[in-house]
């Protein structure tokens, strides 16, 4: 059987173009998020190319349906070998200043962006331990190395997963798995289009002329152009890359 990813978030966004590519390129991907009818049409895409996929619906708020997600995979499937903690919660949902900051949406952010990703990996460590293979890919950001204003919880949960990124990495160093992050730039996606909206209402401009500045490129980057990084990290190529946080921005950032 083709290599078992679970990735988390693919019922949009990042995570439906990595979900897609993978598929294609020959991996069983097992999708996850809350939106049944996005997973459906996630899934009927990478059916009408005869991928291999499972959809599982699942609220990772709910910290009891975060291992279960993965009993979920085993059951059908057997153990994972290859995790992408990609669904996040984005600042643009309760942007604050920093002195008005809303501790309950801190909290709601560390967990789906940090929490979760941290107890998926341990849930999944044995059986990638024993396989002597594994691979775990977090998305980190931009907002991992910098920050953005009034987004003081994705800023600092983005660095975290950095952090979890490379304590995960240092331990797995000699076991055949590899625990990296991608760190978009900014990419056109529905999580990206209410920060943009945010900060044109904040800064009177609109939203093309914000689009047209945030990349090199003079518009937003796609979901599709994140995709290939992940399947690079995953790949069998990339078995020397561990540890590393690999800035996908069209040069925005460059360390
Ligand atoms: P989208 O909002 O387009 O997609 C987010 C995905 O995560 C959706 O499938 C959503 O599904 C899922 N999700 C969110 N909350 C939960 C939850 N509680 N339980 C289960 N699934 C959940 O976002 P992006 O594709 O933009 O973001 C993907 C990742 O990329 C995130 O980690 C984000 O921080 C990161 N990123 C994005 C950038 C950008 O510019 N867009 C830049 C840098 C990083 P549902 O709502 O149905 O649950």
């Amino acid at each position: 059987m083709s290599r078992r990813v679970l990735i988390t978030g693919a019922g949009r966004g990042i995570g439906r173009a990595t979900a897609i590519l993978l598929a294609r390129q020959g991996y069983s991907v097992a999708i996850a998020a809350r939106t049944p009818s996005e997973l459906a049409e996630v899934a009927d895409a990478i059916r009408r190319e005869n991928g291999r996929v499972l959809t599982l619906t699942v609220d990772l708020t709910d910290r009891s349906q975060v291992h279960a997600l993965v009993d979920r995979v085993e059951a059908e499937w057997g153990p994972v070998e290859i995790l992408i903690n990609n669904a996040g919660i984005g600042s643009s949902q309760n942007p604050k200043p920093l002195i008005e900051f809303d501790d309950d949406f801190w909290d709601l952010t560390f967990h789906v962006n940090v929490t979760v990703p941290y107890l998926l990996t341990k849930r999944v460590l044995p059986s990638m331990l024993q396989a002597r293979w594994g691979r775990i890919v977090n998305i980190g950001s931009i907002n991992s190395k910098m920050p953005s204003l009034h987004a003081a919880a994705y800023v600092s949960s983005k660095h975290a997963i950095a952090g979890l990124t490379k304590a995960t990495a240092k331990e797995l160093a000699e076991s055949g798995i590899t625990c990296n992050a991608v760190c978009p730039g900014v990419i056109a996606t529905r999580m990206n289009d209410k920060r943009i909206e945010y900060d044109a209402r904040r800064l009177g401009k609109s939203f093309q002329e914000l689009e047209a500045v945030s990349s090199s490129l003079g518009r937003r980057l796609l979901p599709e152009e994140v995709a290939p990084s992940v399947a690079f990290l995953v790949s069998d190529g990339a078995a020397i890359v561990n540890g590393q946080l690999l800035n996908v921005c069209a040069g925005m950032l460059m360390d």
